[in-house]
């Protein structure tokens, strides 16, 4: 494997100070629900909203003097990352996206310092601009997930928890492209090889859970979902997150839109914490009985916040959620 502990230390040296650092506080209703001290790794408070800042900043950081700069076409998280990592080391970040992406993503990105391209109607559209700014600009495209650098860089979010928390048996990890479950199942299991690390996604369109199962990278159809930061494919010549995955976790459990909509509310009631759907399948899975038994401290990794807060407020005052042509059932929290 071409990554190790050492790369994860390395990457907590590049990224100390911007991205590094974030609490990791128990959740007392949690804990009573578990029978174990269950903990929440607080990643929502980076200062984008999410923790894909840090393989953003240990892969820009990683670049030569001379770089012109960065690109890549995620509307998302990862967008936000390498626009202020780029910010934070003084070079271009150009964020390609198609015609259809909503004005508040576009207005994010460039508040964050990023430059804005946008082409075309399709997310191909996007790509194939990115694609363009490397061969004829010099730029560096930043892939979300499948790129040593950044999967390093996510895996310092376990080296943390275990630092804080030696004692730590349980991590569940919200799960897509595997580069965030990956890293820190490496860091975590480099450290503690008992520890059980175990990734979490929703039930439709889990491209990770679905590989495994296939032995290799296999196409999910892609769906709306509450936790719409963990749709998307794992790339069918997937190099590195895949691999990862498959070697260091011990299971994928899949949770519905239902479970996601209610830990939604269990997080924000309970803990008074405003977190994305990706955020909560950890929680979900916990309350919807869907995890093995805890046999001690558990933590999961609240990954990000960054949310429409219209259809937040619609979660935790009950109502219908509607996502394309399925419907999340309202329901008021604690009945
Ligand atoms: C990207 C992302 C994830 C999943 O990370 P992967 O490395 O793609 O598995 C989870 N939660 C949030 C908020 C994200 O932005």
């Amino acid at each position: 494997m071409p990554l190790s502990l050492a790369d994860i230390f390395d990457a907590q040296k590049n990224i100390a100070g911007v991205a590094t650092g974030t609490p990791l506080v128990p959740s007392p209703f949690l804990s009573d629900l578990a029978g174990q001290e269950f903990l929440l790794k607080l990643e929502n408070m980076q200062p984008i909203g999410a923790f894909k800042l840090r393989g953003a900043l240990n892969a820009v950081m990683q670049l030569p003097e001379d770089t012109p700069g960065v690109t890549c076409c995620s509307t998302g998280n990862h967008g936000r990352g390498v626009a202020y990592a780029a910010r934070a080391r003084g070079i271009r970040a150009v964020i390609c996206m198609s015609e259809l992406v909503p004005q508040a993503k576009v207005d994010g990105i460039r508040a964050l310092g990023g430059e804005v391209r946008i082409v075309g109607c399709s997310q191909d559209d996007a790509l194939a601009e990115a694609q363009r700014l490397v061969a004829e600009e010099g730029l560096t495209e930043i892939s979300p997930f499948d790129d040593p650098a950044v999967i390093a860089g996510q895996g310092t979010i376990g080296l943390e928890m275990l630092t804080a928390r030696p004692d730590l048996r349980t991590l569940l990890v919200p799960l897509s492209g595997g580069g965030l479950a990956g890293g820190v199942a490496l860091a975590a299991k480099s450290i503690d090889p008992a520890i059980r690390v175990i990734g979490i996604s929703m039930d439709r369109g889990a491209a990770m859970h679905e590989s495994l199962a296939a032995g290799h990278p296999v196409e999910v159809a892609e769906v709306a979902s509450l936790a719409d930061s963990l749709g998307g494919g794992i790339g069918m010549n997937n190099q590195l997150s895949f691999g990862l995955c498959r070697d260091h976790l011990d299971a994928t459990v899949l949770v519905t839109e239902e479970d996601i909509y209610r830990a939604m509310q269990t997080l924000y009631y309970e803990d008074r914490i405003v977190a994305e759907g990706a955020c909560v399948v950890g929680i979900a899975a916990l309350q919807a009985g869907k995890l093995p038994a805890l046999d001690g401290p558990a933590a999961t990794v609240v990954t990000g916040r960054n949310l429409d807060m219209d259809m937040f407020t619609r979660i935790v005052t009950g109502q219908d959620i509607q996502l394309g042509d399925y419907t999340v059932k309202g329901r008021a929290y604690g009945t």
